[in-house]
């Protein structure tokens, strides 16, 4: 689904991806975890298409296509959906209709028709319910206003919405509560855990990984991905702190 070969990134001309390779097949969960500024944010912004974030070597192919030759709404129409560390907020637009653009956007750029209003909102109301969210909520203007956890399960709406077959996640888990972390865990497993989906959760902390178990984790460092192991390996890093299993 998703192949990352010896990709080598900038920001700002700082040299920031040095390298990183990584595989994803449908079905998988991968974490990669990772101290602060190991690029793992930058990962996720590269993949996605940000501006300002510059490919400088390697090549990443996402479900047969060259992602990097694709614009950003290309690789969101493709089945790519980025949740992201610091969520924004768009005031005077509120969240259903951000979701209802987002979808039917999704839908123009694969030719098919757009979804009707009652499709739409039967559509929003399944997705807010597996999310234990309130509909009101989604009425008021995007994430003005939310705490960490309604931001993040407002997201995993719209990721249910959006249906995409990979999503990556970056630091979902931060700013949750406990029932907030066990409700988006529930919301990814019910929306991704599937033989034709794969997830790639980018976390600091093992506790989101008790609620999405993670088929593979990975440490990046330096840009790279240094070390690669079962679920087991984000306990030891959890015990024993990056630098000692870096070393
Ligand atoms: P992580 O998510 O692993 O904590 P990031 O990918 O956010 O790390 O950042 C990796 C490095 O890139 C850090 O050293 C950070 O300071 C730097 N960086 C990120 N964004 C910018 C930017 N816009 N301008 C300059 N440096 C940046
Ligand atoms: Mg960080
Ligand atoms: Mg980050």
């Amino acid at each position: 689904m998703l192949s990352i070969d010896a990709l080598h990134a900038t920001v700002a001309d700082k040299p920031i991806l040095k390298g990183l390779s990584l595989t994803i097949n449908p079905g998988e969960i991968h974490a990669i975890m990772g101290p602060n500024g190991a690029g793992k944010s930058t990962t996720g912004y590269v993949l996605g298409g940000r501006p300002g974030y510059e490919v400088t070597g390697g090549s990443v192919t996402f479900a047969g296509a060259d992602l990097l030759a694709l614009e950003p709404h290309e690789r969101a129409a493709a089945g790519l959906f980025l949740g992201f560390q610091y969520p924004v907020e768009i005031p005077g637009v509120s969240f259903v209709q951000f979701l209802r653009e987002a979808a039917n956007a999704q839908r123009r750029a694969r030719g098919e028709a757009e979804l009707s209003g009652g499709e739409f909102l039967k559509l929003a109301r399944a997705q807010a319910a597996l999310l234990k969210m309130d509909m009101d909520m989604l009425k008021r203007p995007v994430n003005v206003g939310f705490s960490g956890g309604e931001k993040k399960r407002a997201e995993m709406v719209q990721m249910g919405i959006l249906d995409p077959r990979l999503a990556i996640l970056d630091e979902t888990d931060s700013g949750l509560d406990i029932d907030a972390l066990r409700i988006c865990g529930e919301g990814i497993n019910a929306i991704m855990r599937r033989p034709d989906k794969a997830v790639l959760l980018i976390t600091h902390y093992q506790r989101l990984l008790d609620y999405v178990q993670p088929d593979f984790v990975h440490v990046l460092a330096g840009g790279r991905i240094i070390k690669s192991g079962g679920p087991e390996l984000a306990h030891q890093l959890e015990r024993e702190g990056y630098e000692a299993v870096a070393a």
